[in-house]
């Protein structure tokens, strides 16, 4: 119905999470109407995100081998937030509620769907902490409290009992099943504020 580049175009951005057919139209007929200039501007805006890696540290993305967050010195070392996504650390970032450091764990536990513990990051934040055991006093989990968070948070915390660091979670503020991509920022920050030791 449409010519074949422009169907080409409304095929891609259909790819899209939430973006429906009607949507992927209206955006492709949108930049139908750019300029030239416009239209290079937003396809080197996309080929750019293709030199953001990930953090060596603590896997937050980043233009440098390590984040803006674990690079800044007013950050508290001393505790670290685990988290199950990249999104997470920016709602949490917003609430103002938490000055230390994060890990990003790059999904959750979930068996059923091939989700094991060697699939994410875990690991990684068992070295992590094992390297800097007398630095570290806190492990926070910022991880919705769904059957997954759950699992993926027992599974952790049996991994660094030996270690002997406290151990918190956000406070149960969040509704069971709310994520806290979708909680709001005071919700969200009375959670941190009243987390609970495990
Ligand atoms: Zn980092």
């Amino acid at each position: 119905m449409f010519p074949e580049k422009l169907q080409n175009l409304i095929d891609i951005i259909h790819t899209f999470p939430t973006i429906g057919q009607k949507t992927a139209e209206k955006i492709s007929f949108d930049l139908l109407n750019r300029t030239e200039e416009e239209l290079k501007k937003i396809s080197t805006a996309i080929i750019e995100i293709k030199d953001i890696k990930l953090c060596k540290a603590c896997f937050n993305i980043s233009e440098n081998d390590y984040c803006d967050i674990c690079l800044n010195k007013n950050r508290d070392s001393s505790i670290i937030c685990v988290v199950s996504q990249i999104k997470d650390i920016s709602n949490i970032e917003k609430t103002n509620k938490f000055k230390g450091k994060y890990h990003v764990l790059h999904g959750l536990i979930d068996t059923l769907n091939g989700i094991t513990p060697d699939k994410i990051k875990i690991q990684e934040l068992i070295e992590r902490i094992s390297k800097n055991k007398d630095k570290i006093r806190e492990v926070i989990f910022g991880i919705d409290p769904k059957i997954e968070g759950e699992s993926t948070i027992i599974y952790i915390s049996k991994l660094l009992k030996p270690l002997n660091i406290k151990m918190t979670r956000f406070a149960r503020g969040l509704p069971i099943g709310s994520e806290i991509e979708y909680a709001d920022q005071i919700t969200l920050g009375d959670s941190i504020s009243g987390r609970m030791e495990l």
